[in-house]
């Protein structure tokens, strides 16, 4: 009989839980209406807009009326920075150079518009700290994005922190910049009080804690001017134009509430089954390291580098033994070259080929773990047995 496959590539995205699917059921049918409707069809939709808003309002401990619906953590990526930049004619933007393509390359895009862009090195687990946050901060900075968790390498960044340090100079009478945190990887997992985060924006995305892909939220603190990105009807308090994916924010919803009502439990679970595959990994497996920081990283991500291997070829490898993994981010696992995240940590070229992240989530046991490890201790060996790195 052929082995279940494994799913540890739960940073790319999640599957739609059952319940929440169930939730989502009634407004891709009956209940249709637009949510700018008049009629009771739309109104219908409308309320559950409303109420779903409030929910996840509660779990940001915000106000739901600066919650934003989008299509993903790209466009709430999106909108946090061209939305906050573009009041200004000129300004500076600081981030750090192990963001997501999102926020990069949206980044690069506000260069060539005319205005100032820092990217911020890193250290070798890949996170910056509030020091070097504060030296880069001029008086045209207008807004500070930094990542809440890797997505590549689980690294954990000290946003909080850095928005202590800004509310101090704030009670110093200093004007400061506003503060974006991209959740992403976050969602579901870590704590999102914007108030403990000390944050002005915020961004998360659907299907990385079992909701539906394509659905986004952006947390917008009251008193934060945001432009609109994209021109057409008023919804979302005209900040987000196009009529709502009513089923999908329903689901975003559900998926966050149900995340969060068992978050701490399973970030224990998640975090115990992950030092097991970090343990045994580098036990196991010769001239392979962690990557990222070990103990202040996502719960339920590990990833490593191995020695004068291709990580692409382990990948194929994994994929044919029935183990769904990665490089690293989704969308670089179509290309070949190095990610940008460990360039930015400085691993060295014969290492940084050879990444792999390995993501859990609910559906990963002990058992799994054990059988990834058996099957990757094969493949690696096989694997610098034809290699020209020696
Ligand atoms: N930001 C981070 C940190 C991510 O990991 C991702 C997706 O992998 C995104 C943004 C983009 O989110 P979405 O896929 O919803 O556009």
């Amino acid at each position: 009989m052929a082995t279940k496959p494994i799913y540890l590539d739960h940073s790319a995205t999640t599957p739609l839980d059952p319940k929440v699917l169930k939730a989502m059921q009634p407004y891709l049918t009956e209940v249709f209406g637009n949510p700018s409707s008049i009629h009771a069809f739309g109104q219908a939709a409308r309320s559950a807009v409303d109420t779903v808003r409030k929910t996840v309002a509660e779990i940001l401990e915000c106000e739901a009326n600066e919650i934003i619906f989008t299509s993903g953590g790209t466009e709430s990526d999106n909108l946090a920075l061209r939305g906050v930049m573009h009041n200004f004619k000129d300004g500076h933007l600081i981030t750090t150079a192990v963001e997501h393509h999102a926020i990069l390359y949206t980044a690069e895009a506000l260069r060539k518009e005319g205005y100032e862009i820092t990217i911020l090195p890193v250290d070798e687990y890949g996170r910056v700290s509030v020091a070097q946050v504060e030296a880069a901060i001029k008086p045209n900075t207008k807004l500070i994005s930094i990542m809440l968790a890797n997505n590549e390498i689980g690294s954990l960044l000290p946003v909080r922190e850095i928005g202590k340090m800004l509310e101090k100079k704030r009670e110093r009478g200093e004007v400061t910049p506003l503060l974006h945190t991209d959740a992403v990887q976050g969602g579901g997992i870590l704590n999102l009080d914007v108030g403990h985060l000390k944050v002005d924006l915020l961004s998360l995305s659907a299907h990385k804690f079992y909701g539906p892909k394509g659905v986004g939220i952006l947390y917008v603190k009251n008193g934060v001017k945001l432009l609109p990105t994209q021109t057409g009807g008023g919804q979302e308090k005209g900040k987000r134009a196009g009529t709502e994916n009513v089923a999908g924010i329903v689901g975003a919803a559900a998926a966050l509430k149900l995340a969060n009502s068992k978050r701490e439990k399973e970030a224990a679970r998640l975090t115990k089954l992950r030092e097991e595959l970090v343990n045994k990994i580098l036990k196991e497996i010769p001239r392979s390291k962690l990557t990222g920081h070990a103990t202040e990283r996502l719960p339920g991500s590990a990833s490593f580098i191995f020695y004068g291997v291709e990580g692409e070829s382990i990948l194929l490898r994994l994929d044919f033994e029935g183990i769904a993994a990665s490089t690293g981010s989704a969308c670089n696992s179509a290309s070949l070259q190095p990610s940008h995240v460990l360039t930015a940590m400085q691993i060295p070229h014969e290492w940084k080929h050879g990444s792999l992240r390995l993501t859990l989530g609910r559906s990963t046991t002990s058992a799994q773990i054990q059988r990834v490890v058996k099957v990757l201790k094969k493949i690696v060996s096989d694997l610098r047995a034809i290699s020209s790195v020696k």
